[in-house]
């Protein structure tokens, strides 16, 4: 992290313990100093890339010294990218927010007949895609509530329309909560109904619903949903049938620091097993127009722990996203330097957290988004949603493959 002191010594230890070569090069430009004793132990595993086991990340929580925890976050950031950020150009959509569910976090869905519910038919959903298309567009996020009398079948015509009009875009659709959602109208097994939208063209899931999974936190946030373990059992399946998912986290309510640590560590496990998870995306908690609005907003300082603690806890996630959208641009910019490498997209319309009073601007343009990265000292990488970097010309776009 640059701008810290360098005439503090690493702590004693660490000299006991071998240091690989780009460590040593980044320590030697960058010390690391805490009036924390308690971090120091954390230090040293995070100079042999050793796993923090539960008590350590309790202790990440639990610290006043954000900086060296972004220190650290930091290093192992450096380590697996450099200076890399990615971020890719999608388009949301959110079929319907028509929700049997009545999640107190959630500030999107609606009961069927009151003002404000919609559900989008398949022409206009494919409308809404085309409205907001270019040749720039790579991604589409689907995502939406859980609808009583959609058909599994407007699913499965919904991605596969889409496939047939837009084949070059990623469909990145249906958080675990509506696949077992889905599965549980059609009467089918979770695997079977993985496999029908994934012949429809469903090319990853988002990762959205996990929220926290304690079921403490569980029953007073989203108790009509899937539990935690339900969560994971689904994500499983997806990765065991060839779709990768992201993972997410919504934090800032009635969590604590166990809560916490029990849901990274629950991810961890199974990314162990299954390796389908790309990115780990904390997501800060909006309280406006929910059951839980008079909640306080998140403060930038646990957005910032957020990251980083998650970025050295789940040590087998490929990429930490700071989602701009929801935890501002320039906190999102800010955590470039504590553990983020991915700051999502240039994404057109969100629906779901400016529903929550999200003041964000519902897209950013490119040129912004490269311009908070660099501005951060790191360099922007465009990338499709498997992270292959997408190049650009004038008349060309091309994904590496
Ligand atoms: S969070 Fe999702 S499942 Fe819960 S009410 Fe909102 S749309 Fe429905």
């Amino acid at each position: 992290m640059t701008g810290w002191s360098s005439t503090l010594e690493p702590c004693s230890k660490s000299a006991k313990i071998p240091i690989p070569d780009i460590i040593k090069a980044m320590g030697s430009l960058h010390a690391f100093q805490t009036d924390d004793l308690r971090l120091k132990p954390i230090y040293e595993k995070v100079l042999v890339g050793e796993r923090m086991d539960a008590a350590d990340a309790l202790t990440l929580y639990c610290t006043g010294d954000i900086l060296a925890v972004g220190w650290m976050a930091n290093s192992v950031r450096e380590r697996m990218h450099g200076d890399k950020t990615y971020f890719n150009v999608n388009r949301h959509i959110n079929p319907t927010n028509v929700c049997v569910a009545a999640c107190r976090l959630c500030a999107f869905g609606r009961k069927k007949d009151v003002a404000g519910a919609y559900t989008m038919a398949l022409e206009e959903a494919f409308e809404t895609a085309a409205s907001g298309y270019s040749e720039a567009v790579t991604e589409f996020h689907i995502v939406g509530g859980l609808h009583p009398d959609l058909p599994f079948q407007y699913f499965l015509d919904l991605c596969s329309g889409l496939k047939q009009r837009f084949p070059q875009v990623h469909l990145k659709a249906f958080t675990m909560v509506e696949v077992a959602y889905l599965a549980r109208r059609a009467k089918l097994s979770i695997r079977e109904t993985l496999e029908q939208l994934k012949a429809s063209g469903v090319d990853s899931l988002p990762g959205g619903g996990a929220e926290i999974f304690a079921d403490r936190v569980r029953h007073i946030i989203c108790d009509h949903k899937i539990d935690g373990d339900q969560w994971l059992e689904t994500a499983k399946l997806a990765h065991q049938i060839g779709l990768k998912s992201n993972a997410t986290m919504l934090y800032g309510h009635v969590e604590n620091d166990e809560d916490r640590v029990d849901h990274l560590m629950k991810l961890r496990a199974l990314q162990d097993e299954t390796g389908g998870f790309q990115t780990f995306i904390p997501l800060a908690f909006h309280p406006d127009n929910t059951a839980l609005q008079h909640l306080p907003k998140t403060t930038g300082m646990l957005d910032i722990k957020q990251i980083a603690v998650s970025r050295l806890v789940l040590d087998n996630f490929p990429h930490v996203k700071s989602y701009w959208q929801m935890m501002t641009a320039k906190i999102a910019q800010i955590s470039l330097r504590f553990g983020a490498d991915d700051m999502d997209g240039t994404v057109i319309e969100e629906k779901i957290y400016h529903d929550a009073g999200a003041t964000t601007p519902q897209g950013m343009r490119r040129e912004e988004l490269e311009r908070l990265i660099r501005a951060a000292g790191r360099v922007p990488i465009e990338r499709d949603t498997l992270y292959r970097p997408v190049t650009r010309t004038e008349t060309s776009v091309t994904v590496a493959v």
